[in-house]
């Protein structure tokens, strides 16, 4: 539940049962609220939320409160009649169920944006997210009032939390009962390890699902406006890792299959997995691009031929995180026609997020003929 109202600096208390509250007060104390608690046990044998002492701490915590927020089984007629009066009394459902579960989210490659409508709403239900990229979908505090935020600080080519050690975490936090976001770049499941998460949850016995996202494979080309398939020139694309350099089977593979080849992590690699690729047949005039930081402000696109690519790469500048695509249809996008030199541009003033022109006139008559 995302709360949409301005309680900045307003006093707020938050009644309820321990393990009950806390996905409340953090939401109450991110929307900027001055909040206070009432806290009983749920044990039987605890003081109930009406026994006298309780009642007692309520009456003094409501006179200088503005809004009491009653989660759960504290909506009680004896708590009401002490409040109710003193301060607006508001109602919140406590937890659902105190059965964990995993959501693994994939983020997209991006700025917030490119977060789907359930990666939304999965995060606006999170008790905790594991994040690998907190920069670049923003402020994830506002995303997920209610959640403990841990940046387990994986970002492409940088792992700060070993991967067995993030699973483990996901996976008792759900034991706990909490509904963990494993937020991810892109979609989980291209090269993010996500089947392993899955698995580990599975194999705990946690109920996991698992939200798509955008990849950066297709994403980061379309934003330098390359189509990484395009009638008549590509129906054939394929997603490598360009960690590892290719072998001489793979390149030979690779080139028998034609059409588009998207690289991701393989700036480092650029000089063997090019060249690799024109010593197993690919014509060293064949375009290529590199499309640095793709979907952010600081999106870069380097644009050559697969033979002078590294060289230019290497002369730019150009790292991680980047996507590396080879193929014809770098010829149609935007950033071949506006390179310079024969060779490199920066992107476009609204970042290159806008299609090609004849990309979409293309496409266009298509769906007529089709239709
Ligand atoms: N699961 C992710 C990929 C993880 S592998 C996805 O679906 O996108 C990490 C690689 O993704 C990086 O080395 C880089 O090649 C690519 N990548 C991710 N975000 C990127 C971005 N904003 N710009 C360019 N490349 C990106």
């Amino acid at each position: 539940m995302l709360l949409q109202t301005d309680v900045g600096g307003v006093p707020v208390l938050v009644v309820g049962a321990s393990g009950e509250v806390d996905a409340s007060v953090r939401r109450w104390s991110r929307a900027g609220a001055v909040v206070t608690t009432a806290v009983y046990g749920t044990d039987p044998a605890d003081p109930a939320a009406d026994d006298l002492a309780t009642l007692t701490t309520l009456t003094t915590r409501a006179e200088t409160a503005h809004v009491a927020v009653l989660v759960g089984s504290a909506d009680r007629p004896a708590v009401r009649e002490v409040l109710e009066g003193r301060c607006l009394v508001v109602t919140e459902p406590a937890p659902v169920s105190r059965r964990g579960r995993v959501v693994l989210v994939g983020a997209g490659p991006g700025g917030p944006g490119l977060l789907t409508l359930d990666a939304v709403d999965a995060l606006a239900d999170a008790d905790v997210v594991l994040a690998d990229r907190l920069a670049e979908v923003g402020d994830l505090t506002r995303l997920a009032p209610g959640a403990r935020i841990v940046d387990v600080g994986k970002r492409p080519g940088h792992h700060a939390v070993p991967q067995e050690r993030i699973e483990s975490r996901m996976v008792a936090a759900a034991l706990e009962g909490l509904t963990v976001v494993r937020l991810k770049g892109g979609d989980p499941y291209v090269f993010g390890r996500g089947g392993e998460e899955v698995a580990a949850a599975v194999e705990a016995g946690v109920p996991v699902t698992v939200v798509p996202g955008v990849t950066s494979a297709v994403g980061v080309p379309g934003a330098a406006g390359i189509p990484v398939t395009h009638r008549g020139v590509s129906h054939v694309v394929t997603v490598v890792s360009g960690h590892v350099p290719l072998t001489d089977e793979q390149a030979g593979g690779l080139v028998a299959l034609g059409g588009t080849i998207v690289l991701l992590m393989g700036v480092h690699n650029l000089v063997p997995l090019t060249g690799a690729l024109v010593a197993a047949g690919l014509p060293a005039t064949t375009p290529a691009a590199v499309v640095e930081r793709g979907l952010t402000p600081a999106q870069r696109s380097v644009v050559g031929t697969v033979a002078t690519l590294p060289d230019l790469a290497r002369r730019h500048g150009v790292t991680s995180p980047a996507v590396i695509v080879v193929g014809e249809v770098v010829r149609r996008s935007q950033v071949w026609d506006r390179r310079v030199d024969g060779a490199v541009v920066a992107d476009a003033e609204d970042g290159g997020r806008a299609g090609d022109a004849d990309a979409l006139a293309d496409l266009t008559s298509w769906l007529e003929v089709v239709a």
